[in-house]
């Protein structure tokens, strides 16, 4: 059995500096040297999970295997890392203090005063232990949220005391900060840092490594300044650059040395084989083509709710060199007349995720105009359903045709709330102790679908039997399985027991697919996405097409 260390990463001076994304590299550097590296959020804020938050507040809900709603986040340490997270790969404050008043109504704490400092940071601690598995020999916990907090608190106190239980050895601290370039004076600030760093001290943490974020590599007497006043050697202070893209950010790492120092200071020996990203940088960066796909949904304002989908379109360019620029298209804009000029220069259409009814007409047609026009069309989840309600409407005559989601008293519910779930799940006595009544009502996590022989879906898998991430409260009625089969859709992909339609495409048609699970959240750089690899490829043969001389 191995003693797992242990790499807590903190963050000051403000919010989205990057800190998942310097855990995951950092995690993947680790990994490169043939260590076993898992990663874990703590979140101090008071929801259970971020199933519950609107995507317009927190981005997008990352969901893994065992259907854990999580911070998107996790989503970075799987790409970056390539182990899949699970439930206690993250913790809110909200979820540690139910586990703490549970055991108090359960008499666990024998009459006793219940207190954060020691009951809190316990249960704290055995969250973190729980994620550190005998086989593994790094976990990098990040710490949401900034040094100074009031929520964060008793998590910072948490991995203050580890350092005493668990032998400083097995400790690394490192903090995350900005350094800002301050126009009028023509000079990077080393203030916040200082400040930051103090107020990490005053709680009892001393970094071992300090990053700076920064515009510009720092120079040497500004690391010697940040160095004295927080008490770091000279060779721990670092710059985080800004990078064109994030895939950049190990190979930046490494070449800063981040890696070897925190190889040295917990005493792993090896040298990391970074080949791998070096050559998935120069797959990204010397594209060969180019396609133009829309993302027609309702959160599109906001890149960080559709995090995991615009990573997997770009994972899904890389076995073409195809470079995969997206452009989102507001579903509410979308009207009849407007199509051609809102989709028209579209090399593939995809509709995303979703709840509600908002932009849902929009996307019905979006899909329409995708199926009539021949163009590359991806529909997940919603979109899948926004897919059987357009080709119900408009190939089966089905004109009232709906999702009980945006219609409740549609005449026909192509798309229904899945009761059929609810019942499995109630026969297997399944509880989900962890998330809210709200967070557990859908259907979350890895599923197995079978595939059609002879269908794009089992083309671009070349498996029968998959296993796919799931985030849904509705499905697709059965009662018109017969119909739209007869009028040419193909149902390409069922649960085992042929229960649940989970994939559906168009045979006439040159990439037509809707899938009723994420398959975003299982792509990672290293191992594209097989439906994102072949939405793009359809993408760029349209576009070839559209370019050549009739
Ligand atoms: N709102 C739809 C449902 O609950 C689709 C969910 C989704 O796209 N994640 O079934």
């Amino acid at each position: 059995m191995k003693k797992t260390k242990f790499i807590f990463v903190t963050g000051g001076v403000l919010s989205s500096l990057g800190k998942g994304l310097a855990a995951a590299s950092i995690g993947a550097l680790l990994k490169a040297r043939g260590l076993s590296v898992s990663l874990q959020k703590l979140d101090p804020y008071l929801n259970l999970d971020p199933g519950t938050m609107s995507p317009f507040q927190h981005g997008e809900v990352f969901v893994t295997d065992d259907g854990a709603e999580t911070d998107l986040d996790l989503g970075h340490y799987e790409r970056f890392v390539g182990v899949p997270m699970s439930h206690r790969n993250t913790y809110t404050a909200g979820r540690i203090f139910t586990q703490v008043l549970n055991k108090e109504r359960q008499g666990a704490y024998l009459g006793g005063t219940v207190q954060v400092i020691p009951h809190v940071t316990d249960e704290v601690k055995a969250a973190i232990r729980s994620a550190a598995s005998p086989d593994l020999d790094v976990l990098l916990v990040e710490i949401g949220g900034t040094v100074g907090d009031i929520e964060g608190q008793p998590f910072l106190e948490a991995i203050r005391q580890l350092k005493n239980d668990l032998g400083k050895n097995r400790c690394l601290y490192i903090h995350l900060t900005l350094v800002p370039y301050l126009k009028t004076s023509g000079e990077p600030k080393s203030k916040p840092t200082q400040h930051s760093v103090k107020e990490l001290r005053s709680i009892g943490i001393q970094p071992d490594i300090i990053l700076c974020r920064s515009e510009e590599p720092l120079a040497q007497d500004l690391k010697r300044k940040i160095a004295l006043f927080c008490d770091v050697p000279q060779d721990a202070v670092f710059s985080a650059v800004d990078v064109r893209n994030i895939y950049e950010v190990p190979l930046t790492f490494h070449r800063e040395g981040i890696d070897n120092k925190v190889a040295r200071l917990l005493r792993f020996k090896g040298v990391p084989d970074i080949t791998p990203w070096r050559r998935l940088n120069e797959r990204l960066n010397n594209p060969r083509h180019e396609v133009l796909i829309g993302l027609v949904g309702k959160y599109v304002a906001l890149g960080e709710s559709y995090k995991s989908l615009n990573e997997a379109l770009t994972h899904g360019g890389l076995e073409s060199q195809c470079r995969v620029l997206i452009r989102h298209v507001n579903a509410e804009e979308l009207k009849p007349r407007n199509l051609e000029r809102h989709l028209g220069e579209l090399d593939g259409i995809l509709i995303p995720g979703g709840f509600g009814d908002r932009g849902v007409e929009g996307m019905i047609l979006a899909a329409r105009f995708a199926r009539e026009n021949k163009r590359p069309f991806f529909g997940i989840c919603l979109g899948m359903q926004c897919l059987v309600v357009e080709f119900a409407r408009n190939v089966a005559g089905l004109p009232e045709a709906a999702s009980e989601e945006c219609n409740p008293q549609a005449r026909d519910k192509v798309i229904y709330l899945m009761t059929g779930w609810y019942n499995h799940r109630a026969e297997r006595h399944e509880t989900r102790s962890h998330l809210s009544d709200l967070g557990g009502t859908m259907r979350l996590g890895s599923h197995p679908c079978r595939l059609a022989s002879g269908t794009l879906a089992h083309r671009a898998y070349r498996e029968t039997e998959i296993q796919e991430r799931h985030r849904h409260r509705f499905e697709f009625n059965n009662a018109y399985l017969d119909l739209l089969s007869r009028k040419g859709l193909k149902f390409c992909g069922l649960s085992p027991d042929k229960a649940l339609v989970e994939m559906v495409e168009l045979p006439e048609h040159p990439w037509f697919l809707g899938c009723q699970f994420h398959p975003e959240f299982k792509s990672t750089p290293m191992k594209p996405h097989p439906l994102f690899r072949d939405f793009i490829k359809a993408a760029l043969a349209f576009r070839q097409a559209k370019a050549a001389p009739a």
